[in-house]
C-alpha cells in the first residue's frame, strides 16, 4: 500500500526518483511528490491524482536538479486525497522534509503541543506531525538528524516507514519503519530507500531490510543501520533473485492477464520443490511431523483472496485430516480473543507477507503458543520473517492489485499442506499420499488447459458486461471457489457481485434476481451435484441467465444454464485451482470491456499495511 523512495548518489536523483515511483504503482495510490535539494534549496513539489500529473509540475518548473531526495506515492488515511494532503511534508521552516507511510495513532495529541510551541500546520494528515516533531527536536539540538529521528520515533504510536531529509546535510537520508516494511538499496557510490524491491530493481539487485524499531542512515557512500538504542547494527546484504523483466508486462496488455497466463508456473514452482518420489516434503518450513500429529487445531488467517484460499484449505484439511479447521477474517481474529492452545497449527496467508492485519493475528497466535507458518510470496516479507515456518509460493512478482496466480499458488500449498498432514496423522496412506503427489503435479497442465478456453471467456464478458449484478453459487468447496470469484470480478469491473451458498439463496438473497440477472454456478462436487441443479432451477424460473462451472463427469441435466463450462478430470478436493480460472478471465474480460483500470483499481492497494 502506498509507496516510498528515496535516492541520494551523483546522478540525476528525480528521474530515479519518478522511475521509482512508477514502480510502486501497483501498491495503489492516490497523489504523489517529491522533495529534493535543488539550487533552491529543499523543494517540494507534489500533486493529487497519477503520478504524470507530478511529472506534468516538476516540468512546469523547469525540472528539479539535485542528486538527493525521497518521493512517495500516498494512500491517504488521514485527510482527503488532494495537493496539500499529498507527501513530503514539511517540517518547520522548512528545513526537514518526510515521506510516511502507516497511520500515526497519537498524532492529535502531537499535534495539539506542536501547536502549542508555534508549529503551524498545512495540512490534515497525521504524518504532518512528524515532520514538525521532527523539526522541533532537531532545532538547536547538536544530536545528528537520525539520532533525533529515532528520539521521535520513541514518542510515536502507530505504523510507520519513514524517509527524512534535512537542510543540514543534502546528501543524507534517514529511515525508519515499525510494522511497514522499508529497504535499503545498495548501489555503487549511490544508495536508495524503497517500500519494495521493485523501485529499486533497475539500480542495483542488492538491499537490506530494515527491522522495526531501526534506523538507517542513508549516504552516496555509506549506510549504517541502528537499533532503537542508537547500537550499530550489522546488517545482511541480500540479492533479488528474479529478473527486471518478471515486473514488467512483457507484451501483455495488463499484468493481470500476464499473472494469469503464468498460473501454471507459479503453481508447479510452489508444488515441484516440495514433492519428490510420491511424497512431501516440507524440509524448508520447519514442520516436523511430530507438530503435524499433535496438532488439535488448524487456524488459516487471512484477508481477501489470501482468506478465500484459506476456505477452500480450511475444508480440504478437515475432510483429507480429519482435524478441526477454521479460516479467520485476520481483522476479525484478532480482536475476537480467539481460542488458541500451544499445539495448535497457525497458517497465515499473504502474498506480499506485509498485511498488517494479518501480521497481527499471527503475533497474537505466536504469543498464545500455536505455530505459525507463513504461506507467503514475497521473499523475506516481514510475515516471512516472524512466522515459526515459511512456506515460499515462489509465484514470482505479482503487481496487478487483483491477486491470480498468488491465489493459485496458495491453493497449490495448502493442498501440499493437507496432503502431508493426512500422511503424518494416518488418516491418508503412504499410496494414497503418492497418488495425491500425482494429482499435484497434473493441476499446471490442467490450468493451461483451462487457459486455452479463454476465448470463449472474451465471448461471455462482451456478452455480459453491461449487467449491474452478479450472483455466484456453489456449496463446500464451490462456495470458497464463488467467493473468490465474485470479489475478482467485483474488485475490478466495479459490478455489484455477491457470492452465496447455493443452498442458502432462499433465505432471502433470492428476491434479488430477475429477469436477465447473471447467476455464475459452480458446482464441480459430484455429491453436491443434484443439489446445486436444484438451485439454479430456482433462479432460472426467477428469470436469471446461468453460466454453470462444472466437473468433467457431470451428468444432471443443465438443459435450463445459458452456457456450460466442463473442468477437466481432477480429484474433487483440488477442484477449485481449475474452476476459478474461467472467472479470473471472464472477471479481466468484462473489467476491459467496460473500460476500467484493470491492474489498478480504484480505493485499492496491493499490500495492505494499514489495519
Ligand atoms: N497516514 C498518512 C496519510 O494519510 C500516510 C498514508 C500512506 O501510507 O500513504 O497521509
Amino acid at each position: 500500500m502506498c509507496g516510498i523512495v528515496g535516492f541520494t548518489g551523483n546522478s540525476p536523483a528525480v528521474p530515479i526518483l519518478i522511475k521509482g515511483l512508477y514502480r510502486l504503482e501497483y501498491r495503489g495510490y492516490d497523489s504523489a511528490g517529491v522533495a529534493a535539494f535543488t539550487k533552491e534549496g529543499l523543494e517540494v513539489v507534489k500533486s493529487r491524482g497519477r503520478i504524470a500529473n507530478l511529472e506534468e509540475k516538476i516540468k512546469e518548473i523547469g525540472g528539479m536538479n539535485a542528486t538527493c531526495g525521497i518521493g512517495h506515492t500516498r494512500w491517504a488515511t488521514h485527510g482527503e486525497p488532494s495537493d496539500r494532503n499529498s507527501h513530503p511534508h514539511l517540517g518547520g521552516r522548512g528545513k526537514v522534509a518526510v515521506v510516511h507511510n502507516g497511520i500515526i495513532e497519537n498524532y492529535m495529541e502531537l499535534r495539539q503541543q506542536l501547536e502549542a510551541h508555534g508549529y503551524e500546520f498545512q495540512s490534515e494528515t497525521d504524518t504532518e506531525t512528524v515532520a514538525h516533531l521532527v523539526d522541533y527536536l532537531h532545532d538547536g539540538s547538536n544530536h545528528s538528524l537520525a539520532m533525533t529521528v529515532l528520539k521521535a520515533v520513541g514518542m510515536l504510536r502507530g505504523s510507520y516507514a519513514l524517509g527524512v531529509v534535512s537542510m543540514d546535510d543534502p546528501e543524507e537520508i534517514v529511515a525508519a519503519r515499525r510494522d511497514n516494511p522499508l529497504v535499503i538499496g545498495i548501489g555503487e557510490g549511490e544508495n536508495m530507500i524503497a517500500s519494495d524491491v521493485t523501485a529499486i530493481i533497475s539500480r542495483t539487485r542488492k538491499y537490506i531490510i530494515l527491522d522495526d524499531g531501526e534506523v538507517a542512515v542513508v549516504r552516496p557512500d555509506s549506510v549504517v543501520v541502528m537499533n532503537a538504542f542508537g547500537d550499530i547494527v550489522e546488517k545482511k546484504i541480500q540479492e533479488v533473485t528474479w529478473d527486471l523483466s518478471a515486473a514488467e508486462k512483457g507484451g501483455y496488455e495488463h499484468f493481470m492477464i500476464k499473472e494469469i497466463m503464468e498460473q501454471p508456473a507459479a503453481v508447479t514452482n510452489t508444488i515441484h520443490p516440495r514433492v519428490k518420489d510420491g511424497k512431501i516434503n516440507f524440509e524448508d518450513s520447519g514442520l516436523t511431523d511430530e507438530r503435524l500429529k499433535n496438532a488439535k487445531h488448524v487456524h488459516i488467517i487471512g484477508c481477501g483472496s489470501a482468506l478465500h484460499a484459506g476456505m477452500v484449505g480450511r475444508s480440504v484439511i478437515e475432510s483429507l485430516c480429519r482435524v478441526r479447521s477454521t479460516a479467520s477474517i485476520a481483522s476479525e481474529f484478532r480482536y475476537e480473543n480467539p481460542i488458541i492452545r500451544p499445539d495448535d497449527i497457525c497458517i497465515v496467508i499473504s502474498q506480499s507477507g506485509e498485511t498488517a492485519d494479518t501480521l497481527a493475528a499471527m503475533r497474537l497466535a505466536k504469543q498464545a503458543g500455536a505455530y505459525t507458518v507463513a504461506v507467503v510470496n514475497v521473499v523475506s516479507s516481514t510475515i516471512a520473517r516472524e512466522a515459526d515456518g515459511v512456506l515460499y509460493l515462489w509465484a514470482g512478482p505479482e503487481i496487478a492489485v487483483a491477486t491470480t496466480k498468488a491465489y493459485s499458488a496458495q491453493l497449490a500449498a495448502l493442498y501440499l499442506f493437507a496432503v502431508k498432514m493426512a500422511n503424518v496423522r494416518g488418516t491418508i496412506t503412504e499410496e494414497q499420499e503418492k497418488a495425491y503427489c500425482e494429482t499435484l503435479y497434473t493441476i499446471p497442465e490442467k490450468i493451461s488447459e483451462m487457459l486455452a478456453g479463454k476465448e470463449k471467456m472474451q465471448y461471455l464478458a462482451s456478452r455480459y458486461a453491461n449487467r449491474s449484478s452478479v450472483f455466484f453459487l456453489g456449496r463446500g468447496l464451490d462456495y470458497a471457489a464463488a467467493m473468490e470469484a465474485s470479489l475478482k470480478l467485483k474488485e475490478i469491473s466495479y459490478i455489484h457481485s455477491e457470492a452465496y451458498a447455493a443452498g442458502e439463496l432462499k433465505h432471502g438473497t433470492i428476491s434479488l434476481i430477475e429477469q436477465g440477472t447473471l447467476v455464475v454456478a459452480l458446482a464441480t462436487q459430484p455429491a453436491l451435484y443434484e443439489k446445486t441443479i436444484s438451485n439454479i432451477r430456482e433462479v432460472v424460473s426467477r428469470g436469471a441467465e446461468v453460466i454453470l462451472i462444472t466437473g468433467a463427469d457431470f451428468d444432471c441435466d443443465a438443459s435450463c444454464c445459458s452456457h456450460v463450462i466442463k473442468l477437466p478430470e481432477i480429484r474433487q478436493e483440488m477442484s477449485a485451482s481449475l474452476s476459478i480460472i474461467p472467472l479470473q478471465l471472464l472477471s479481466y474480460y468484462v473489467a476491459v470491456e467496460r473500460n476500467c483500470d484493470v491492474d489498478k483499481p480504484r480505493n485499492l492497494a496491493k499490500s495492505v499495511t494499514v489495519e
